[in-house]
């Protein structure tokens, strides 16, 4: 309680994975007092800018009040059954297969479940895929190669323990602050060091002890080089290393790889491979500079198997964190949103896996091989072998590589619908039907951040017109598709008790993700319940994983990979002689669908705009504020030109939040041609090719 009288209501930040906590109290209006939780365990009471502004986005202006079909309002009723229908018709005409789902990473972990379940278990195929392909997807497939399972490690309390920190294609500073609000503090106390590993020289520099602007793409070569240190230097753990496989392989590997250009001086590589082979506590955080690329999941193995070679890993101060870019991205892949994925970390190749989920379910049919992922679901919607496409929360006409055509294709489906909270967003424009979803602060859920902590997020303000929780859409449909037992749910909690019992399943399979321990929670607990860090097990203790050195392969042994070196795919050239990186602002968010809403926010850095080297700028006949035209072979874009030595010669950036509706000219992924990571198909949005010239 405060002055007022009113209470504050427990919740966690809708935006990026560091899964902040936060306190909520309405002003009675239907507006809010946000601050930060003082008790959560992510940041004990900080927030950022984008956290701090919160209470400014919560406003009714652009919200879808009522389902829309044909671009006119029309009753729930008729809607719902307008979807089952034609999803129920294009699966009887074509199979299962020629429909599809694509969600979100601001779904909460209960409407994941439900959307998972009714493509898996009752459409029966699973072409069901999410927007964190686009953000952490290597991440799952180096962790499933290494330890055979897509398990994190590490937790942010190791930001205060280690010794030395270094950022991978991370700009912590803007992407994650709280976490880098953590590590400053940390180096207050402790003076722990800390490097960063960028091409481009970030915010997250200024506190940082080395630089390393290394080429885009080559982290491989930098981490195999210093494998081969920690091997010469006689830095390996053998003790731990009796835990893992692939050692020499990966080794040859390195030394091979010993020559490959990252384009960093010989003194800089010394100088970061001796600091990180002299300090015992490490920890490597990663993000989308690893993952966004073409060799993500090269890059992120080859960044575990100096955490494995060495023994740092499991134990407090050391190991390997992939930061996660939204709020509940983890939450995501432990649900099996993930195309290739059965919930619960259980794997859909396996027959066994496949059974086991199956009877739980009391499923008719499940599909026995990993559905299309991002891209190629796009693809097959341009193609027509998708024809009914049902996208949630997520905005894929902005934000999918190549965006010119993924918009074009949207437009082309015979039937899509979009579950959002507006409908003014490229992709909400393109839909047969709209479906008013509830927002942030008006449903309730749980939520899993970057370091595995399960946090809820409560709902303390009505949902406005006729907005509904999205569980509650996708029981409705799954009902009126013909499976009214499975989809009988009144309640996120009765979901989530489902998803606790179904891990406790994945257990009996060895799996490393239980939460089971909540197989029987009350209501009254669920709603109560305080952040957890899974594993929650049925004696509801949980913890550290890989400090005994048990994996998660059939041998109990981790995993070493032989990596080696490859370039982006796109080369530079004559034609596009610029490599364009894309990235966050420290204030928007996404497609700004909720950030644009605060002019506060919207007043950092207000319009779109490309870095661009002061040489080469003068070299294209380009002065400081100048609009450009950006090239690519996907698409054009016109941008406010700033020079800036943070990028390298023949290197620009441009941020990537503008849309159709905000900027139409600066929708920058129409410039990113689709090329993905052969293991994880995430894209690789960070080394496409473009030319440059004044406008
Ligand atoms: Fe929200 Fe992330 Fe900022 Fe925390 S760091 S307040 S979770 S945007």
């Amino acid at each position: 309680m405060d002055g007022t009288g009113l209470p504050e209501t427990r919740s966690t930040c809708p935006y990026c994975g560091v899964g902040c906590g936060v306190l909520l109290r309405p002003d009675g209006q239907g507006g809010l007092d946000v601050r930060g939780d003082p008790e959560h365990p992510a940041n004990y009471g900080r927030l950022c800018s984008k956290g701090s502004a919160l209470a400014e986005t919560v406003g009714l202006e652009q919200r879808l009040l009522t389902p829309m079909v044909d671009g006119k309002p029309a009753a729930w009723d008729d809607t719902l059954q307008l979807v089952a229908d034609r999803f129920s018709q294009t699966i009887a005409d074509h199979g299962p297969d020629s429909v599809a789902f694509y969600v979100s990473g601001q779904l909460l972990t209960e409407d994941y479940y439900v959307a998972n379940k009714l493509m898996k278990g009752f459409i029966g195929s699973a072409n069901i895929d999410t927007n964190s392909r686009l953000c952490m997807a290597s991440s799952v497939a180096g962790h499933k190669r290494a330890f055979g399972t897509d398990t994190v490690p590490g937790t942010y309390e190791d930001l205060e323990e280690a010794d030395l920190i270094v950022l991978v294609g991370s700009n912590l500073a803007w992407c994650h602050p709280v976490l880098y609000q953590r590590i400053l503090a940390a180096r207050k106390a402790r003076g722990t060091k800390l490097v960063v590993i960028d091409p481009r020289r970030t915010a997250s520099c200024d506190g940082a002890d080395m630089h390393l602007a290394l080429q885009p793409g080559s982290d491989v070569a930098l981490f195999n080089r210093l494998l081969v240190t920690l091997y010469e230097g006689g830095a390996l753990d053998a003790a731990y290393l009796a835990h893992t496989n692939g050692f020499d392989d990966a080794l040859n590997a390195a030394f091979a790889d010993s020559t490959a250009p990252c384009g960093l001086t010989e003194d800089e590589i010394t100088a970061f491979c001796n600091l990180w082979m002299g300090t015992e506590k490490v920890v490597t955080i990663y993000s989308q500079g690893v993952n966004q690329s073409t060799s993500g999941s090269d890059k992120v193995n080859a960044i575990l198997n100096c955490h494995l070679a060495t023994g740092r890993i499991g134990t407090p101060g050391c190991g390997p964190l992939s930061v996660t870019g939204q709020p509940n991205a983890m939450g995501g892949r432990e649900v099996g949103g993930l195309a290739n994925m059965l919930a619960c970390h259980l794997d859909l190749e396996n027959a066994d896996h496949r059974t086991a989920v199956r009877d739980f379910w009391q499923a008719p049919q499940m599909p026995h091989a990993a559905g299309l992922k991002a891209v190629d679901m796009f693809k097959a919607v341009g193609d027509g072998r998708i024809k009914a496409l049902w996208i949630i929360h997520t905005n894929p006409a902005v934000s999918m590589p190549e965006a010119g055509a993924v918009r074009d294709a949207i437009a082309g489906c015979p039937f899509t619908v979009v579950s959002d909270i507006t409908a003014q967003t490229d992709t909400a424009r393109l839909a047969d039907v709209l479906l008013p979803a509830s927002a942030w602060a008006e449903k309730d859920g749980t939520v899993t951040n970057s370091d595995r902590t399960i946090s809820r997020q409560r709902s303390v303000l009505s949902a406005p017109g006729e907005a509904r929780p999205d569980w509650d859409i996708l029981s409705e449909v799954g009902r009126r598709m013909g499976f009214a037992r499975a989809f009988d749910y009144t309640s996120p909690g009765e979901i989530f008790r489902e998803y606790a019992a179904l891990s406790g399943i994945a257990g009996q399979f060895g799996r490393d993700f239980d939460i089971s321990g909540f197989a029987d929670i009350s209501d009254s607990d669920y709603i109560q319940l305080a952040p957890v860090r899974w594993p929650v097990t049925p004696d509801r203790t949980g913890g550290r994983f890989f400090a005994d050195g048990a994996y998660y392969h059939g041998d109990g042994k981790a995993r070493l990979l032989p990596v080696t070196w490859r370039p982006p795919a796109s080369e530079t050239g004559p034609r596009f002689p610029y490599r364009l990186n894309t990235g966050r602002l420290r204030d928007q968010w996404h497609t700004m669908t909720r950030t644009a809403l605060s002019q506060r926010l919207s007043a950092h850095l207000p319009e779109p705009f490309l870095d661009i080297h002061p040489e080469d700028a003068a070299a294209e006949g380009i002065d400081a504020s100048d609009l450009v035209e950006v090239t690519s072979r996907t698409g054009t874009c016109i941008l406010r030109a700033r020079l800036s030595d943070t990028v390298q010669r023949g290197q620009v950036f441009a941020p990537m939040h503008w849309t159709g509706e905000t900027a139409p000219s600066a929708r920058i992924d129409t410039l990113v041609a689709a090329m993905t990571d052969p293991v994880s198909g995430q894209p690789e949005s960070k080394a496409s090719v473009v030319a440059v010239r004044p406008y």
